[in-house]
């Protein structure tokens, strides 16, 4: 690179002249000071050609240092201005020994000491002595014991106050370094910072779910594109940050204050998936399903939250139509399946058949039954919606109604080639629906064979203790993996392992079940190990409320 043409960097350039003029100007302006007090008491000394011109020098060397434009490659050039100025000090020195000027020495000892590194700090020392012990001879008197402050002790405080002021800048130089690296690393940081908090802007404004970020002091302090479009879109006022009414997921409830998913987010908790309706009933309306993250500083603390917002109506809508169909469906077949079994039924018995036969409608019989239980759990899921499972609780043993499960299970056992075991060995009479029961128990029981693997076995086992009765149905099948157990008792969910397999089910069952469990105030749960088997747990307690 030309480094004549080097661009001039102005600020650098402003530096050095700020800094070149006011090292002149202090020492000019001593030198007024002094001429001044002269002028005051001895006007005699400005007849003084030496004095006079000295004096004169130094003026218009701080002309120069005024009018000169110091780049910085003139810089070097400008140590020029402190050595005149010693030799005019010299000078005036010279013509008034008894001033004491030599004293002055020092302004530009200390201007070359400190813009000129080591050799300014001992060239500036050395010529100001140099200077003083010089012009000696030419004063043509004997050195006298009056003279020692001049000779020595003038040259000896140079030096210590070029040292101090040399020591002292490379100092500063090195802090003023220090302070510029890292004001460069707190800028590059910055830059990153705002480079990333654009990239997020950007990302969020694209994404298609609305997002709300609050402070600790519950200051709203982001909003994205979809959350303000979901806004207007419901005629929010334009100084909303939420919708100001919402509805419960029934779509006809309005949200209480203080249950609000925002509301609740900004009093730290976190939750998942809250569904909430957005436009009055009968209008045009979207549903939204919200979740709740909490943020922490760096120190751990709470530093306010971030509420996502996902819009659901579509989803929604798909379970409805789901729902509604499974239920128009099974209300449909219930009715011929029913008159299907029930001329089966006779069918099987008429004298004339032969067993051949016999055993065909047998089987035809069976499957009629089994497609009865698939349609009667559509149609349960279908009216679970409107909340018309009810109980009717009369006192019950669970054993006997686990022992006739077990025994009805017994011939789909048979032809799969499975063990049943069973472990039932006293009474265990609570307050239950045994209708109700019985369905959970066949539906626990039909599963344990269905999934089980062809000479496996099934364990059924009745612990009655006081205050529960504990039915637990265990098979040696193939098990459900830990992901798929999260969402075992959803309507509709099949594992993976289900519907790879060729065997039919609705993935309604279980779900039912843990709604009969839960209605009598007991559990269903399940443990698992794919390849293995599976345990499903019924828990009752004893004295069951119709929670219903
Ligand atoms: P269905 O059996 O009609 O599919 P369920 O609600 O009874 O519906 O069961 C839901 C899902 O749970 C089944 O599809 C199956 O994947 C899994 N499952 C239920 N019981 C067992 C079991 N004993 N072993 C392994 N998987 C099971």
């Amino acid at each position: 690179m030309d480094r004549s043409r080097a661009p001039q960097d102005p600020v650098r350039s402003s530096r050095i002249s700020r800094s070149i003029v006011n090292s002149q100007l202090l020492i000019s302006a001593a030198l007024l000071l002094f001429a001044v007090v002269v002028f005051a008491i001895q006007p005699a000394a400005f007849q003084e050609p030496l004095f006079f011109s000295s004096l004169l020098l130094v003026f218009i060397l701080t002309g120069v240092a005024l009018l000169t434009d110091w780049t910085p490659r003139r810089k070097r050039w400008a140590a020029l201005l402190p050595v005149l100025d010693i030799f005019a000090i010299v000078g005036i020195r010279e013509a008034e020994p008894q001033l004491g000027a030599g004293l002055l020495l020092v302004l530009p000892v200390i201007w070359l000491a400190r813009n000129y590194g080591f050799a300014g700090a001992v060239g500036g020392a050395t010529l100001a002595t140099v200077a003083i012990w010089g012009v000696w001879p030419f004063r043509g008197v004997p050195i006298s014991i009056s003279d020692f402050a001049g000779l020595i002790l003038l040259p000896l405080t140079f030096a210590f106050i070029a040292t101090t002021t040399y020591a002292t800048s490379r100092r500063s130089q090195s802090q003023r370094a220090l302070l510029r690296q890292q004001s460069a690393l707190v800028e590059s940081a910055l830059v990153r910072a705002r480079k990333q908090e654009r990239l997020l802007e950007e990302v969020l404004n694209a994404v298609e779910f609305g997002v709300i970020a609050f402070d600790d002091r519950g200051r709203a302090t982001l909003r994205n594109n979809a959350h303000e479009h979901s806004l207007r879109e419901f005629g929010a006022p334009h100084s909303a940050i939420i919708h100001p009414v919402i509805y419960e997921p029934d779509g006809t409830t309005r949200y209480e204050e203080a249950e609000r998913p925002y509301a609740r987010a900004l009093a730290g908790e976190e939750f998942e998936n809250l569904v909430f309706w957005v436009g009055s009933p009968g209008e045009a309306r979207a549903a939204y399903s919200a979740t709740s993250r909490q943020t922490r500083n760096i120190d751990g603390e709470p530093d306010g939250g971030v509420v996502v917002v996902r819009d659901v109506t579509v989803e929604l809508e798909a379970v409805r139509a789901r729902e509604n169909l499974a239920a128009s469906v099974s209300h449909e077949l219930r009715t011929p399946l029913t008159s299907i079994i029930g001329f089966l039924e006779l069918a099987v018995d008429a004298p004339e058949l032969t067993s051949e036969t016999r055993r065909m409608l047998d089987i035809a019989a069976r499957n009629s039954e089994r497609m009865l239980g698939l349609v009667t759990d559509l149609l349960q899921t279908a009216s679970d919606k409107d909340g018309s499972l009810t109980l009717a609780i009369s006192s019950c043993d669970v054993a006997e109604l686990a022992r006739q499960a077990v025994e009805s299970s017994g011939l789909a056992a048979e032809q799969r080639g499975l063990t049943v075991v069973t472990s039932i060995d006293r009474p265990a009479v609570i307050n239950a629906d045994p209708f109700r029961i019985r369905q959970v128990l066949d539906n626990l029981l039909s599963n344990a064979v269905k999934y089980n693997r062809t000479g496996g076995s099934i364990t059924v086992s009745v612990d009655a203790a006081d205050d529960a009765v504990r039915i637990d149905v265990t098979d040696t099948g193939v098990g459900v993996s830990e992901a798929d157990q999260a969402h075992l008792f959803d309507r509709f969910f099949r594992a993976g392992s289900a519907r790879r397999s060729d065997v039919v089910g609705t993935g309604l069952g279980l779900g039912i079940s843990r709604d009969i469990a839960k209605l009598h105030g007991g559990s269903l749960s399940v443990t698992s190990e794919v390849g293995v088997g599976s345990t499903f747990s019924l828990v009752l307690p004893v004295t069951t409320q119709e929670a219903a």
